[in-house]
């Protein structure tokens, strides 16, 4: 038997890999969800005139092995007629802007524009890139995404580029977050002992090998250029999907069914839950770190140590309809870089990337996260977001009408933040497991990647890994 925590998207895609694997038949494996919902954070809604209001991940990236994998399970799924790409090219891809000293500045998309000085950046791009190979070295083991790029590329890139696009990845801090998070093969070339141009030309033409992801998707989107992609009716589609196919397959799934308790004992593994016991041969954690980490401190406080101190912050997503198109110019939205004291991370256009039969301007406006308490004092409730994203979406947009739709979704603790130190935590929690041989496999959000892809990899990978004795 096999046990899963947590029906977020990484937990349905561990049973489903975990049957592709054919470990065992889907009899033998549990799944236990803590609310009445499958998906976790993946929630859409659809409104009056088939408007589509995504609560949590909007867009999904077809790029790298990640993006890859994703595909193939849309895929095995029998989705692929339902996926909604964009394509380079397309508006959406080409205008995405942040929002400095009052006004709206495109960034850079084009090799052209590089060589341009463009507002709020100092010097035209491709000088950042001359700082970046000429910089001297700072032996580190670890930095934030900030103080890297303002010492390689210049304050103003860490400041205009980098802090508002880790608002917008992971309504994070640029300050806080480790520069592995999203560059660490630079940092990697930086800290090495050969010329950094060489280690930069040989990470650039490093290829990861694809074998194993190949699908008539991918090749659809490689063929097609899609940049990012959404699924008919929205991404919950995708849990939806997973959910029927699990259940088609024998899993037994187990709604409003929050783990109370995890033991181990023997080979195996004790599942408790406010109305059932579960024994297991080995248990797939796909629950965020902070609520796995409560429930393995009885028997092991160290680990559960380690698990508490992945931070978590807590996203206001206000999603709003405005009656006609009442956008100056297509785009993907904006991110507000956090020294412009904004109370806002950004907005989506979501009828500019998704357009819908009806001329009616679809938005999505996204606040807190690490920043909640300058902002909002920690308190941000539901009229207090609607006010904010209302406001906001206004006057920096100058918009005169009035939303006629809305909705409002206070997201506690649903991001994870990989600060500065997160890979060596990752090594302790792996290496104690490992010691102990404890049954226990950890997937999800909280430990390689924030985003969908990574999720859903970690699952893969996870469940590839696995050793059980059991047929
Ligand atoms: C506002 C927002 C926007 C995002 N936008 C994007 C985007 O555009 N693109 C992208 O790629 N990613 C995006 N993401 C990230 C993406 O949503 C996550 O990577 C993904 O949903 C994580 O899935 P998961 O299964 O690991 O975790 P979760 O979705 O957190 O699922 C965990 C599950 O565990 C359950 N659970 C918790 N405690 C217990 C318990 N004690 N017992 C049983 N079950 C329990 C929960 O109810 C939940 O269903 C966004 C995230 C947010 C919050």
């Amino acid at each position: 038997m096999v046990t899963v925590l947590g029906g977020g998207v990484s937990g349905l895609a561990a049973a489903h890999y975990l049957l592709n694997r054919s470990l065992l038949p889907g009899e033998k494996i549990s799944l236990i969800e803590a609310t009445a919902h499958l998906g976790g954070w993946m929630k859409s809604t659809r409104r009056p005139n088939n408007v589509i209001y995504e609560q949590g991940p909007r867009t999904i990236r077809p790029k790298g092995v990640q993006g890859a994998n994703t595909l193939k399970l849309v895929e095995e799924l029998g989705l692929s007629n339902k996926v909604k790409p964009i394509p380079y090219g397309h508006p959406a891809t080409m205008n995405r802007m942040i929002y400095v000293d009052k006004k709206l500045h495109k960034l850079p998309t084009s090799m052209f524009s590089l060589f341009q000085k463009k507002e709020p950046f100092d010097k035209p791009l491709v000088f950042a890139a001359l700082k970046f190979l000429t910089s001297p070295k700072e032996i580190c083991n670890d930095d934030t995404m900030y103080n890297f790029v303002a010492r390689r590329f210049g304050k103003d890139i860490a400041e205009y580029a980098i802090s508002p696009l880790i608002c917008g990845i992971c309504a994070g801090d640029a300050k806080e977050i480790s520069v592995k998070f999203l560059m660490r093969k630079l940092f990697e070339a930086e800290q090495s002992q050969s010329p950094m141009l060489k280690e930069v030309i040989l990470n650039l033409f490093a290829k990861t090998p694809m074998k194993d992801y190949e699908s008539e998707l991918l090749n659809k989107a490689k063929e097609e250029k899609w940049n990012v992609y959404s699924l008919e009716g929205g991404l919950e589609l995708l849990p939806r999907t997973l959910e029927e196919s699990l259940k088609e397959r024998g899993v037994s799934i187990h709604l409003n069914a929050p783990c109370t308790s995890i033991t181990f004992e023997g080979n195996g593994v004790k599942v408790k839950t406010g109305r059932s016991e579960h024994f297991s041969d080995h248990l797939i954690s796909a629950l965020p770190a902070l609520k796995l980490a409560p429930l393995l401190h009885p028997q092991h406080p160290d680990l559960s140590e380690e698990l508490y101190k992945i931070p978590f912050v807590t996203v206001g997503v206000v999603n709003l309809t405005f009656p006609k198109n009442v956008l100056r110019e297509e785009a993907f939205g904006f991110l507000v870089p956090p020294s412009q004291k904004v109370p806002i991370l950004g907005i989506v256009y979501d009828s500019c990337c998704f357009p819908s039969d009806c001329d009616q301007t679809v938005l999505t406006v996204m606040m807190g996260g690490r920043f909640m308490d300058d902002h909002f004092g920690g308190k941000l409730d539901d009229a207090v977001a609607l006010q904010t994203a209302v406001k906001y979406s206004k006057e920096i947009l100058k918009i005169n009408d009035d939303p006629c739709d809305h909705k409002v979704s206070i997201l506690r603790e649903c991001i994870p933040q990989y600060v500065v130190g997160h890979d060596k935590r990752l090594q302790r929690i792996y290496k104690y497991i490992k010691d102990r041989k404890i049954p226990l496999t950890l997937v999800g959000c909280s430990y390689e990647g924030v985003g969908v892809n990574d999720a859903i990899f970690s699952s893969k990978r996870g469940i590839d890994n696995i050793k059980l004795k059991i047929v």
